[in-house]
């Protein structure tokens, strides 16, 4: 798993902490900078990059360059380096408030998220989510497979009735609780 880093420790309500260590506040900084350079990256598929390893481990020796493969469920970003094999996992990057400033500035929110992307683990959730719910099987139909992900076109289902469903499901309390929860954050999202 390597290093593994998740934006929301460094946040209070949305906003970067004030009391952070030096030392924290320019780990912050550099994740935020690697999240923004992945922005423009496909979601759900290893992808090789031109970004600089040293970007993600602060090793000035390393000349590589790293894959990165992104999933909004769960919201993380995997990088790999090839070259000296360290790696990891940005947890919630969706919540980097330089991320947020990017997608206000560029305004590509509305042209940019249009599908979800979810790992091979948590489609199998929806699959079984979708037994009891009729309304999931046309988003499980939708779904394209790239790689060990799957993304979700947000467009052609009616994402509002899910939502209501899956507001019901988490209220039940199951064991998957924080999967309906992240599910149901990322189609808010996705909609909004
Ligand atoms: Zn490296």
């Amino acid at each position: 798993m390597g290093i593994v880093i998740d934006i929301n420790d460094f946040l209070h309500y949305g906003n970067v902490k004030y009391n952070l260590a030096h030392a924290d506040k320019m780990l912050f900084d550099r994740c935020q900078a690697a999240i923004c350079a992945t922005t423009n990256l496909i979601k759900g598929e290893a992808i090789v990059t031109d970004i600089s390893c040293k970007l993600f481990t602060d090793n000035p020796d390393c000349k590589g360059t790293v894959t990165v493969l992104i999933t909004h469920v769960p919201n993380q970003i995997h990088w790999k380096c090839p070259a000296c094999g360290s790696e990891g996992i940005i947890k919630n990057w969706k919540n980097s408030p330089l991320y947020i400033q990017f997608l206000k500035d560029s305004n590509q929110k509305s042209k940019q998220i249009k599908s979800i992307t979810l790992s091979s683990e948590e489609f199998e959730k929806l699959v079984n989510l979708s037994d009891g719910l009729d309304e999931c099987k046309a988003m499980i139909a939708s779904a394209q497979k790239t790689g060990t992900s799957y993304t979700i076109s947000v467009n052609t289902i009616n994402v509002f009735q899910i939502l209501e469903k899956l507001i019901f499901k988490i209220e039940l309390k199951t064991p998957d609780r924080p999967f309906y929860i992240k599910l149901r954050d990322e189609l808010k999202t996705a909609v909004i």
